[in-house]
């Protein structure tokens, strides 16, 4: 499920690829994704537009047309970006294809269908009706705290609360509590200011490194839990096997000899 780093790193493909160039068309093949515009309105306000710009925040990602509007992009649990020439296939999946004047073609490739597609005027309006707490990776300590401070739970679940800190899915929740020898279930309200603070430098550590590696797990260390997340997998630090639980709703893996609750370590 793409999370910060993945976006990013989308973000940074779209930038590198499909910028400058008109649109010449727009093809929808699965209207399923579009939030609140039909293909034939989504057709009609890009044509002839070009993208100038990108913003990312948290896992949405934002392009800005020369026209002022905004294409709306959201990743769901499979989505991703490919370029690719006129004469290729598009990828198999693919439910949105923005066809450049040159016959360089964007796919918006959806395999389980859960992304979104969209058009806006003002992104900070909809980052603001949408309650989205600040970028992970903007976010200062100070802010970090505050926000933290103000809810209750498990911390894992705090750390994915996009209201409170956009970004963080699942696999990136386990690693940065990983990384700060936190239990992911430890009560935030247990968690002292140095806990704190290394959780803060964890989360970031973790997601700028792994936008770095341009979100792919093969070039992350070897140190780090992703690659063993998973039944029988082993603590990369001291061997043991990893336990999961339902956290929120979501599946946790940690070790319990290195992560430990606030009260007990
Ligand atoms: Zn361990």
């Amino acid at each position: 499920m793409p999370e910060l780093p993945d976006v990013e790193t989308f973000k940074r493909y779209l930038d590198a690829t499909s910028l400058y160039q008109r649109i010449a068309d727009v093809e929808v093949r699965s209207a399923y994704v579009l939030k609140g515009i039909s293909g034939k309105e989504l057709a009609r306000r890009l044509k002839g537009r070009r993208f100038e710009s990108t913003r990312r925040h948290g896992k949405h990602l934002f392009a800005r047309t020369d026209g002022g509007t905004w294409l709306r992009l959201h990743f769901g649990m499979t989505g991703s970006l490919r370029y690719f020439k006129g004469e290729e296939k598009a990828p198999p999946h693919t439910r949105v294809l923005f066809v450049f004047a040159k016959d360089y073609r964007l796919a918006f490739d959806d395999q389980r269908k859960f992304g979104q597609v969209g058009l806006l005027e003002d992104v900070d309006e909809f980052l603001r009706k949408r309650a989205l707490g600040p970028d992970a990776l903007e976010i200062d300590l100070a802010e970090f705290k505050e926000n933290l401070a103000k809810h209750r739970g498990a911390v894992k679940s705090i750390l994915m609360n996009q209201r409170l800190i956009a970004g963080i899915g699942n696999i990136y929740a386990d690693e940065i509590l990983f990384q700060a020898s936190i239990h992911p279930a430890t009560q935030i309200a247990c968690l002292g200011d140095k806990h704190i603070n290394r959780l803060f430098a964890a989360m970031r550590h973790v997601l700028g490194k792994a936008t770095d590696y341009r979100a792919d797990v093969n070039r992350m260390p070897m140190s780090w839990l992703l690659w063993q997340r998973g039944k029988g997998g082993t603590c990369p630090r001291c061997g043991r096997e990893l336990k999961s639980s339902k956290i929120g709703g979501r599946t946790a893996w940690f070790c319990t000899h290195c992560q430990k609750g606030a009260s007990s370590g």
